[in-house]
């Protein structure tokens, strides 16, 4: 009973995890940034890390969701914020130092990050 118990705690933490990289896109230019967010999905994209950067990413696409109301106007228009930097970062592409730049700044980035619309 005990066994079946974990396998079955087991069985939805997989389709949990499954759930969450389903919804979690990378995105590599900001113009994808907003239309990711829109699809109700969580968006990992390369990230300067800085705390001013972050704010512009939230009013930007606050900004931006507001423009694009006509097509869903039900949309959330709430900024998006940091959610996490993650420990296994993407290596597909890679964060390549003094290369890879913010997707918002243009600032150099320094590793992946993950945002999201706080509801
Ligand atoms: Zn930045």
């Amino acid at each position: 009973m005990e066994l079946l118990l974990h396998t079955i705690q087991d069985d939805m933490l997989v389709r949990a995890r499954k759930t969450l990289n389903e919804r979690v896109k990378m995105v590599l230019k900001w113009d994808d940034f907003v239309p990711t967010l829109n699809s109700k999905c969580l968006t990992m994209i390369p990230w300067c890390e800085r705390e001013e950067c972050e704010d512009q990413i939230k009013a930007r696409s606050t900004r931006d969701a507001i423009s694009d109301e006509p097509e869903d106007e039900k949309e959330p228009s709430m900024g998006a914020k940091s959610l996490c930097l993650p420990h296994h970062q993407p290596e597909d592409p890679p964060i390549v130092p003094g290369q890879t730049k913010c997707i918002q700044c243009g600032h150099d980035a320094k590793r992946y990050a993950l945002f999201g619309r706080s509801y």
